[in-house]
């Protein structure tokens, strides 16, 4: 990677940390552009909202009618999903709850996931990762250094939701992601066809990883089009239908399902913590807080000054770093200086692997065909 000099947005707060940002002319840079776009394109009036979101609900529980569930909702205990889960009760619908148990959970993330349930009456299923197959999946994620180690987890519980709408019979699953708070993520800092590219997983572990790759849940592309296309399983992001506003939905989980905050984003899974306070600064250069700052700033939620502010604070408090530094590499049946010379090996790209690429083009091409 060529250096260039350092330049920071001059209406958010995203840098030269991102490889691919670009600049123009006032300073202002593309993801405030692009985010705005995609803002503007997805504007709806709060009458269009409403009934938009009416629509979908109507449709949903149609849909569930004669079932045991009209949606599926998948939770990690963080502030999206749990509030997203709590408006789905509102709202009258009958949720299947799941999440991933990855083994990095917190205490309390557990402990909010269980008050979530109980109070709100729901069904939960938690599907339990085999640690022994996970430890050694993400260890061989560590030695081919690709950036989005994270990309594991996300897959693991996109396949989850998608195989258990299938099991039973459920056709919509509804997502957190939305673009209120989660808007400005460049694409230099993350692999951004982790959910469907079950090929890149599977090509690493077999380039770095030890044993067998049995258990771990791998959703392809092929099956992907198939459970959406001829199974007519639809990904919803609700929250985009809805006055989302991160604050105040944190305030109501707290009054209303006796939720309690982790002190820092994604801070209810420890890998989580240690993953964007540590392995992506140091190695990769990247302060993810930064984006989520930017998005933040972009909506009018921050004050770009305020959000400067909060970049000048340390990711990790010293005592959390120096707990994780202890326990996250013993945890991987990593010695100190195992985990150190993998922190010095040189950053790779996703792609540097082998991925579904041409497969994914296949099915786009023919995607375009059948359109026509
Ligand atoms: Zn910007």
């Amino acid at each position: 990677m060529k250096e260039r000099p350092y330049q920071i947005c001059s209406n958010c707060v995203m840098d030269t940390s991102d490889p691919q940002i670009r600049f123009d002319e006032n300073g202002v840079c593309n993801h405030c552009k692009d985010y705005l776009e995609k803002l503007r394109k997805g504007a709806l009036t709060e009458k269009e909202k409403k009934e938009k979101l009416q629509t979908i609900l109507e449709l949903i529980k149609e849909e569930g009618q004669g079932k045991e569930y009209d949606c599926i909702s998948g939770v990690s205990g963080g502030v999206d999903s749990t509030y997203l889960t709590y408006m789905l009760k509102q709202f009258g619908l009958r949720v299947l709850v799941i999440h991933l148990d990855n083994g990095w959970d917190s205490e309390l993330a557990v402990k909010n996931i269980e008050n979530l349930v109980t109070r709100l009456d729901f069904d939960l299923y938690t599907k339990v990762l085999d640690w022994d197959e996970f430890r050694r999946l993400q260890v061989a994620y560590l030695k081919a250094s690709v950036l989005d180690m994270e990309a594991l987890s996300d897959h693991a519980i996109f396949a989850t939701l998608m195989d258990q709408a299938s099991e039973k019979k459920i056709k919509y699953i509804i997502n957190g992601a939305n673009l209120a708070t989660e808007g400005i993520l460049p694409l230099s800092w993350r692999y951004d066809e982790k959910l469907t590219d079950s090929t890149n997983i599977k090509s690493i572990f077999k380039l770095f990883g030890e044993g067998y790759l049995r258990k771990f849940p791998l959703l392809s592309l092929q099956r992907f089009a198939y459970l959406t296309r001829v199974k007519k399983i639809t990904v919803i992001n609700l929250l985009d239908y809805m006055d989302y506003h991160k604050d105040e939905s944190k305030k109501i989980i707290q009054e209303n399902l006796c939720w309690r905050d982790y002190g820092g984003k994604h801070y209810e899974s420890i890998i989580t913590r240690f993953y964007q306070g540590y392995i992506l600064p140091k190695k990769f250069g990247i302060d993810k807080r930064r984006a989520h700052l930017s998005t933040l700033v972009a909506s009018g939620q921050l004050t770009r000054e305020a959000a400067l502010e909060k970049l000048k604070e340390p990711i990790m408090t010293p005592e959390v770093l120096k707990q994780d530094l202890e326990y996250v590499p013993k945890k991987l049946g990593l010695t100190k200086s195992e985990f150190e010379a993998i922190m010095n090996l040189p950053p790779k790209q996703h792609h540097d692997y082998p991925t579904n690429r041409k497969t994914r083009q296949f099915l786009f091409s023919l995607n375009k065909k059948l359109a026509r």
